[in-house]
């Protein structure tokens, strides 16, 4: 019924209980998780999640703008590899994290445009991070519309005029995080009364960024189901249709087969 378009499953939170985490999203009506890398370590997991629950577990590539500081040639050949995995559906998460720096300001520039254009070589989708970066991202971006196999700018920070442009005039999806339950992301909530509904994805972020009533804990992606009812509520819409689209939405962008 639902997709959760992206989640950090490899993490060292879900060692203790990662196959009950997957099962239980199964049951509550997932039908299929995006598991998004981070660096190249945690890429090659996901590669190998993804080829555990084959069909039901994707994987996307890239190096995080925290880790903006380890790209180069090295990286860059790593991925390359990867990507000829059946498993590898999107090329991130990538982008710019303005607010905590982890890298320096040069380092994430590089990184990103450098990283685009090999998403670009690769031909696939991009999973975006933007964060207190609006300006240069979309910058960085829009040199590249006509060759970039599209994307989705995940977590969106960004006010209703930005999610427009995005969606109108780049063509790219926007995914809604369980933040969209807190009383007071009126912001994110004003993003999805504005925006078509085929133009939105679900996702958790999980472990990070629990939805409501599980904020403050680990998130996980049967969580999705309450930023769905959030989302299907702000929109006047009943939940299954919500559902419907939304996952059609995610297999569009990722290429997912309809299983
Ligand atoms: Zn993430």
């Amino acid at each position: 019924m639902f997709i959760d378009s992206h989640a950090h499953l490899d993490m060292s939170e879900y060692e203790k209980d990662r196959a009950e985490v997957i099962e239980r999203a199964f049951t509550r009506g997932i039908d299929h998780i995006v598991n998004i890398g981070i660096d190249v370590a945690s890429s090659r997991k996901a590669i190998a999640l993804a080829r555990s629950y084959k069909k039901k577990i994707s994987a996307s590539i890239g190096l995080h703008p925290h880790s903006a500081s380890e790209w180069g040639r090295e990286a860059a050949d790593a991925f390359r590899q990867m990507a000829l995995e059946p498993e590898v559906v999107a090329y991130g998460e990538i982008g710019l994290d303005f607010y905590r720096n982890h890298s320096p300001k040069e380092d994430q520039l590089k990184a990103f445009v450098e990283q685009l254009d090999l998403a670009v070589e690769l031909q696939l989708p991009v999973v975006i991070h933007d964060r207190e970066a609006h300006r240069e991202t979309l910058t960085a971006l829009r040199g590249r519309l006509g060759s970039l196999k599209g994307g989705v700018i995940h977590c969106f920070s960004g006010d209703a005029k930005m999610a427009d442009l995005v969606v109108s005039k780049m063509d790219f999806y926007i995914s809604i995080p369980g933040t969209v339950t807190y009383a007071k992301a009126v912001t994110v909530q004003e993003v999805v009364r504005n925006l078509p509904v085929e133009r939105l994805l679900l996702e958790t972020d999980a472990p990070f960024l629990a939805p409501v009533p599980f904020r403050g804990k680990r998130n996980e992606p049967a969580y999705v189901f309450h930023t769905a009812r959030m989302v299907a509520e702000l929109k006047g819409m009943d939940l299954n249709t919500l559902g419907a689209v939304t996952s059609k939405n995610a297999r569009n962008l990722f290429g997912l087969g309809r299983s």
